[in-house]
């Protein structure tokens, strides 16, 4: 694989055949896949879908010390207000006590520059940047309009170069173009393998004060680990992920949420590249495997015991660590079964509906049956490759658990919670607010100040299920005041009714 020469990374749809209209259950979805047969469908009907945009600006505007440019119209940056907690948050936990918040800006382009093109209010928001913040770097997001009307963003940036003292990151990201949101990902990535790393030798790399030859330096590179963390991992996920890989004797580089963009300098010069979710990383660390030599570990989200485990046995195996890998995770996991004890009784056999990104709701799902519940539905976003070492442990537990993949599509969310009457939704805001609505207690499937990953996520899932089950009248009194916005005969019609060629 080598996209790089292109300008824009592929679509998911065509890259990996991601498929986004799905209704049955987790045995039928692996056997349609198996047999190549899952093709995306099309919905008569849809409602809420996501914008590539929504998770471009949640990773970009975390980045330190850059600046982003949403070139479009002014709402196409609305999404970066919802995600201001999480950026503060994160600002905060690396160090900074007097947090900011997203630095961004757009370059609002009206009805006259769609006519005339927006490239010149491009051109003076670079320079203007580069005056005002003196960023690391500038990252130009292209919304739609641009890519529309033709707007040479990558142009505009070679143009100006050498005017400006920030590297610029040109990330073609129009949502028009995919519906597989995780798209965003690889746009991001490929512009920073473009224009950041590809063709660079270390003498360009700044960060590189050291000299190689050293035996010192020697011995730091060959612990060195590229941990790729997501936008819905908190700042108490990151510890505890890097706690468990400090435990290993290796040193942490997180990119790219959080990181500065020296962190992607550093990058091809590591020993491993670790995902924790590969719909989310795939793309960088196979081409700093194919270009670098950097081997990686990124089948597994360390969500759940047994998950967290086979993480970091995949990891320990690949740089010869497991011995200690296999005491780590014996102490762990002893340590954390004696905490669970008296947390596990009240969830046994309570039933749990998720929704999230394709990997996170499947791992989150097992997790949950960790804990003792029962899975009665899964809402993956989208289901490609990536999904299948999920799916088929969930398909050992129950073959019949439904899946429903959607980006959002809350009528159809609606539907299977009348029918399927879970104990406890978990999603993300967006999705558990319909739930809240039906009278389900809800879980968030991600919450700035809460822990997920690793062994003390297990815990603090555990901790924080058992409090929102043991009082779920809030929600039940809500659903006696609100009305769905939907007719009273949609509850009895099959939730897939609008994916063409469904059930
Ligand atoms: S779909 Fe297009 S116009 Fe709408 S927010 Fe996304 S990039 Fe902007």
């Amino acid at each position: 694989m080598n996209y790089l020469e292109q300008k824009i990374a592929p679509r998911r749809e065509e890259r990996l055949g991601s498929c986004i209209e799905f209704g049955g259950t987790v045995d039928e979805i692996h056997k349609q896949f198996c047999g190549c047969c899952l093709k995306n469908k099309r919905r008569a009907f849809s409602q809420g879908t996501i914008c590539q945009l929504l998770p471009a600006t949640a990773i970009l505007t975390s980045l330190q010390d850059c600046v982003v440019i949403v070139h479009g119209a002014i709402g196409c940056g609305g999404a970066v207000h919802s995600q201001g907690a999480s950026v503060r948050v994160g600002q905060f936990n690396a160090g900074d006590k007097n947090p900011k918040g997203a630095l961004w800006l757009s370059t609002n382009l009206t009805e006259s520059d769609v006519v005339s093109g927006g490239e010149e209010k491009l051109k003076h928001a670079i320079i203007e940047a580069d005056k005002r913040y003196r960023p690391s770097a500038i990252i130009v997001l292209s919304t739609c309009i641009p890519g529309i009307i033709g707007d040479d963003i990558d142009g505009v940036a070679d143009a100006l170069k050498d005017q400006v003292s920030a590297t610029l990151l040109p990330i073609h990201c129009e949502g028009f173009k995919t519906k597989i949101m995780a798209t965003a990902y690889d746009a991001i990535f490929h512009s920073f393998l473009r224009n950041m790393i590809d063709g660079k030798d270390e003498t360009e790399f700044r960060i590189y004060d050291n000299d190689i030859s050293t035996t010192a330096e020697k011995l730091r590179r060959s612990r060195l680990v590229n941990l790729l963390n997501v936008s819905s991992m908190t700042g108490a996920d990151q510890k505890e992920l890097t706690r468990l890989l400090n435990k290993l004797g290796l040193e942490v580089n997180m990119l790219p949420c959080d990181a500065h963009p020296d962190a992607f300098r550093l990058a091809p010069f590591a020993a491993l590249s670790i995902g924790v979710c590969p719909t989310h990383d795939d793309y960088f660390m196979t081409y700093l495997e194919q270009k670098f030599g950097v081997p990686f570990v990124g089948g597994q989200m360390p969500i759940g015991i047994e998950n967290t485990s086979i993480w970091l046995r995949q990891i320990a195996a690949k740089l010869g660590l497991t011995e200690a890998a296999e005491r780590i995770i014996k102490s762990e996991t002893d340590e954390l079964n004696r905490a669970l004890e008296p947390l596990l009784p009240p969830l046994r056999g309570k039933t749990a509906m998720l929704s999230a990104g394709e990997i996170r709701t499947l791992a989150t799902a097992v997790l949950l049956q960790e804990l003792g519940m029962e899975i009665v539905a899964v809402r993956p976003y989208h289901y490609d490759k990536f999904g299948v070492a999920e799916i088929e442990k969930l398909e050992k537990i129950n073959p019949k658990i439904r899946i429903n993949v959607a980006t959002a599509q809350p009528f159809e969310a609606v539907n299977l919670i009348y029918r399927i009457k879970p104990d406890v939704y978990i999603g993300h805001n967006s999705d558990n607010v319909w739930a809240a609505k039906c009278g389900v207690s809800i879980l968030p499937i991600y919450g700035t100040n809460s822990i997920y990953n690793g062994y003390a996520g297990v815990y603090d899932v555990a901790r924080r299920l058992k409090r929102h089950l043991k009082n779920p009248s809030f929600n039940e009194h809500l659903a006696k005041h609100v009305r769905q916005p939907y007719k009273e005969n949609w509850y009895s019609e099959n939730p897939f009714k609008y994916i063409l060629g469904g059930e």
